[in-house]
């Protein structure tokens, strides 16, 4: 490992490296042991070169966002985690060979790191007037988490936005994958099933009523704010929702709501959302969420699936 750490440290800089990374500094969960060797990646030819060199050693590495869906194991991750949410955060309102943002569907292109948060991003889109992102405001990750998790809020979701993503394989090679390549269906798309990297992608968005476009964003966070346990550490709805039913409804009807294993908790205010109510262990909320699931089976017969990633299990 010591000569893969020497190459790195060539790759992106010994400022852009750390060690035992305690990874509950990096998800909203707040928990997570340590990731052996944590980069953040300034350009995407470090990314390529790196990938290659992981590739050849069989060194595991894994990307995140803003660490707002996944449950890292206690005992950390023994391989390379990439961080693409301090870098990869710029956008830009594409022009078209017209010169012209706006096509003739009155579509507006915007192009966008992977690493840029969706709440900074929608504020930004509010400010030209664009339409049609709102939705995703709300959602506490990046673009990168969003397109891999088809992320999706109050009736929309990034297919209904994305063009297309330009994603990184896992020989270093770069290609741009269309909204349909990208195979995206609820919380899944073909990132996860091929190890992709996802760099930047590209949002078509409509010219709106800023104060309309405003109000919607306003009124979606103040839903939020109402009915989700913000004030919580969490990674968002824990399990994804089972067909015909909504997860949170099932869990609260079977009288889980404040269940609890050790520093995790089915929240009183949303039975959907599991919370680290001070020290949770990767392995509480493993305990809690299969006892939920088996109690959900024999009550309702529905199989909970996770929706939170798992990473270092
Ligand atoms: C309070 C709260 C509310 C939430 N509300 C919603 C909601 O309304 N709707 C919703 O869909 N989700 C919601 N979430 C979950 C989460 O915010 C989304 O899934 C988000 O898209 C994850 O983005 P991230 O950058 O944090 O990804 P991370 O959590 O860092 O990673 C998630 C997965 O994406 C992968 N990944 C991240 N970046 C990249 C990249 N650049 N290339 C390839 N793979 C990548 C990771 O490997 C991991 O498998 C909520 C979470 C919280 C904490």
């Amino acid at each position: 490992m010591q000569e893969i750490q020497n190459r790195l440290i060539h790759i992106f800089g010994q400022d852009n490296i750390r060690y035992d990374e305690p990874m509950m500094k990096h998800t909203t969960f707040r928990i997570g042991g340590p990731a052996a060797v944590y980069v953040t990646p300034q350009t995407k030819e470090q990314l390529a070169e790196a990938i290659y060199l992981l590739q050849q050693s069989k060194v595991p590495y894994e990307v995140i966002g803003n660490g707002s869906n996944l449950l890292v194991a206690d005992q950390g991750f023994a391989g390379v985690i990439f961080d693409m949410s301090q870098y990869f955060t710029g956008y830009k309102i594409l022009h078209d060979h017209c010169n012209t943002a706006v096509d003739k569907s009155n579509r507006v292109y915007v192009s966008v790191q992977a690493g840029m948060m969706l709440g900074r991003l929608g504020k930004e889109l509010a400010g030209y007037s664009l339409a049609g992102f709102e939705f995703a405001t709300g959602i506490p990750g990046t673009i990168g988490g969003a397109v891999m998790m088809n992320a999706g809020a109050y009736g929309g979701e990034m297919k209904d936005v994305l063009v297309n993503a330009t994603v990184m394989d896992k020989t270093g090679e770069i290609k741009v994958l269309s909204n349909e390549e990208l195979e995206l269906g609820y919380r899944t798309s073909i990132i996860a099933k091929e190890g992709l990297i996802v760099l930047e992608a590209v949002l078509a968005l409509e010219p709106g009523n800023q104060t309309e476009i405003q109000e919607k964003i306003a009124d979606f966070a103040g839903r939020r704010r109402e009915k989700q346990p913000l004030e919580y550490p969490s990674a968002g709805s824990t399990f994804k929702r089972p067909e015909g039913y909504f997860a949170g409804k099932l869990i609260s009807d079977a009288g889980l709501k404040g269940f609890t294993v050790g520093g995790a908790q089915v929240s009183e205010k949303h039975a959907g959302f599991v919370i680290n109510i001070g020290g949770a262990t990767a392995a509480d909320v493993i305990a809690l969420t299969d006892q939920v699931c088996d109690k959900i089976y024999e009550l309702n017969g529905v199989t909970l699936e996770l929706e939170v990633r798992k990473l270092g299990f």
